[in-house]
């Protein structure tokens, strides 16, 4: 069998094209959704990403502004931006890209950003509102492999979900989102024994971990569903995924491509947590 290819790029473009329309209303009911982007320093993998945050909010009509910050900033100094943020009128959504360096603690950066504007989804109460259930932002990456698979048709409840990869910001809220869908859910980690035993067994299989060449066909279920998180720079400097696409897609049911993939729909969901926050504040005024 040859599996059937999810082109996250072509989901983003569907759904980026409704809420373009969706900001136009916004606007005429005089909410202009915002976008702040803190960037420090110049790794250029971040720089590239925040570029492209920051295209993908022109392309939606999102006001976005970018902020940047030599790696020399202090911590208190970006919290003191960050708190000013939390504050402004036109901003509903702030990012900082991650990492930063390593005078600066991740974890009081992000629980410096006001959860109404959490848009990453990495805040501990935004994280606490999906363990139980509770509306709020979902993490980017999740989320948008939840909507590719809405995409495909694909129910999840009842499916069993396998996940290599416990992150907080892919892994473990991967594995709530897909409970709250009412999957059954494993999640696998460096310290999983046999692996393979666990990967097989899913309809669902989701790999985040980071090291090209990680899942070959022998780890997966015929027919299964097999979504790429992974990003990784193969000897030829391409970007390649954690599963050996070539030969799992002879066995796989559906598979997303890397790059292609995962990677536009986490940036397209960005824009929907930006365009949440928007909308929630109007009605928290109310
Ligand atoms: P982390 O490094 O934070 O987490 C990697 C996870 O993989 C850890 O939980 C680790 O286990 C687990 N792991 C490591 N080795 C193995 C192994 N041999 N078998 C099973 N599990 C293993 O990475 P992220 O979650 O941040 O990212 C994962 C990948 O996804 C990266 O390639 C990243 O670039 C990519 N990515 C892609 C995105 C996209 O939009 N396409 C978005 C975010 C990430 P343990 O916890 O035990 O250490």
């Amino acid at each position: 069998m040859t599996a059937q290819l999810i082109s996250g790029k072509a989901v983003a473009k569907t759904k980026k094209e409704e809420m373009k329309a969706v900001v136009e209303n916004l606007k005429e009911q005089g909410i202009h959704p915002g976008l702040a982007v803190i960037l420090v320093g110049e790794n250029p993998a971040s720089m590239s990403y925040v570029k492209g945050k920051i295209k993908d909010c022109g392309e939606v009509g999102i006001h976005s502004e970018l902020i940047r910050f030599p790696d020399t900033i202090s911590e208190s100094e970006l919290l003191q931006a960050i708190r000013k943020l939390n504050e402004a009128n036109a901003i509903h959504g702030i990012l900082v890209q991650l990492p930063l360096p390593d005078h600066i603690s991740d974890r009081k950066v992000i629980e410096t950003i006001a959860p109404e504007k959490d848009v990453d989804g990495f805040h501990p109460i935004s994280l606490g509102k999906m363990m139980t259930n509770q509306e709020t932002f979902v993490p980017c990456t999740p989320a948008g492999i939840v909507e590719m698979l809405k995409a495909i048709g694909c129910p999840v409840a009842g499916k069993h979900v396998v996940i290599v990869g416990r992150s907080n910001i892919v892994g473990k809220p991967a594995g709530q989102l897909f409970l709250n869908l009412d999957a059954t859910v494993t999640t696998c980690h460096s310290k999983t024994k046999n692996l393979s035993q666990y990967t097989k067994q899913a309809d669902i299989l989701v790999v985040a971990v980071g090291r090209a060449g990680l899942i070959g066909a022998e780890d997966v279920k015929e027919g299964a569903v097999v979504i790429d998180v992974g990003m990784n720079r193969n000897d030829q400097g391409k970007l390649v995924g954690d599963v050996k696409f070539d030969e799992v897609k002879e066995k796989a049911g559906f598979i997303t491509p890397v790059p292609g993939g995962v990677g536009p729909m986490t940036r397209t969901m960005l824009l929907e947590n930006t365009i949440k926050a928007a909308k929630w504040l109007k009605q928290n005024e109310r």
